[in-house]
């Protein structure tokens, strides 16, 4: 049961519904992102044409569905929301597509993992606002064009090298949201702590903050996780104390790696003497998927200096082996 990296769960979603922020406004840091939106938003508007296609990307959790629900709000249109792997065919994009209004917002996360075919649907959607489509096969098969309403992709895929680039070149607007600072993250905690109604002081706020792996979900969650040990074990509010007590017992540690981060780096160094290693033999070291490790748990660890990619696999730094209290073996072939 991963604490830190796992997708969103059930009940999840409604104490979600609560706190994710609704306007531009109250989406803390990005600043680079939210001035460009802000601008880009604002010329759309005056012109009264919709916003160009918009691409996000990034780690999971860091704001990417979010910022497709603000576009929407923004604009004063509706959001109709979808993703990669549940459009299977061309007719359930088709559905989607002749279902939307002028300017609306069509949102698919996970766009990277659009099938070949359904992809080539959306090229002359996004283009020329077109939908071309074959029903039917054999002798009956006809093709079937459709003028489609101006609409606004928004997509949302964890890494921008994973599409095509016939798909990426069609995007008029790509922004690429950061790991969030501590400071940021300690006023997104003291937010929904606010929205929550849990009392929590500002040192406890960043204490969550810290090791919430530069992460807004993973520091709401947290927030859940702490208020619950601050009911139980304390006073029902949130200090640098309750938040430490409660993060140790989740097994987070001072520098917000959880479990599955650790065994990454500890088996870099223990199986491989730190590396160079290729990232398929690392998945198997630890039986975690490719992906996973290259979406999910390695970004942050990149980010934080924990390890590096070279052009021969991947290497641990320093920094993870003093993390971990080992001294590197000077043989260590670098
Ligand atoms: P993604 O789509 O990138 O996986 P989400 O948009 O679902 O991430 O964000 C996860 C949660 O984190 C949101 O529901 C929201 O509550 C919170 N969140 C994300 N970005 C921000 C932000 N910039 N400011 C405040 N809260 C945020």
């Amino acid at each position: 049961d991963r604490l830190v990296a796992a997708p969103p769960q059930q009940g999840e979603q409604q104490v979600d519904h609560a706190i994710r922020p609704r306007r531009l406004d109250d989406y803390i840091g990005q600043p680079r992102v939210r001035e460009q939106l802000d601008i880009f938003i604002s010329a759309a508007r005056k012109r009264g044409d919709s916003l160009d296609h918009t691409l996000v990307f990034g780690p999971p959790g860091l704001g990417k569905t979010t910022l497709a629900n603000i576009i929407a709000a923004e604009m004063e249109v509706d959001i109709k929301s979808t993703s990669g792997p549940v459009l299977e065919r061309a007719g359930d994009l088709a559905a989607m597509l002749t279902n939307l209004q002028p300017g609306d917002v069509l949102f698919i996360d996970e766009i990277h993992r659009l099938p070949a075919a359904v992809e080539e649907v959306l090229y002359p959607a996004m283009e020329d606002f077109q939908l071309d489509i074959m029903i039917g096969d054999g002798p009956a098969a006809r093709s079937i064009k459709l003028d489609l309403p101006r609409f606004t992709l928004v997509g949302a895929t964890t890494r921008a090298g994973l599409l095509t680039s016939p798909l990426r070149d069609r995007f008029g607007i790509v922004q690429r949201l950061e790991f969030y600072a501590i400071d940021e993250l300690t006023e997104i905690v003291t937010r929904s702590a606010r929205l929550l109604d849990v009392p929590a002081d500002v040192a406890g706020a960043r204490e969550i903050a810290r090791r919430a792996r530069g992460t807004p979900r993973i520091a709401n969650r947290l927030l859940r996780r702490v208020r619950d040990f601050a009911e139980v074990k304390g006073n029902g509010s949130v200090d640098v104390s309750i938040a430490d007590q409660a993060l140790n017992m989740l097994n987070v540690d001072s520098h917000g790696l959880d479990h599955m981060d650790r065994r990454l780096l500890l088996a870099m160094i223990e199986k491989f003497d730190g590396g160079p290693v290729g990232v398929d033999s690392l998945a198997a070291a630890i039986s975690e998927e490719r992906d996973t490790i290259e979406d999910v748990i390695e970004p942050y660890l990149i980010q934080q200096g924990f390890m590096m990619r070279t052009a021969r696999g991947r290497v641990v730094t320093r920094s993870a082996y003093s993390h971990f209290g080992i001294v590197p073996s000077e043989q260590a072939p670098r």
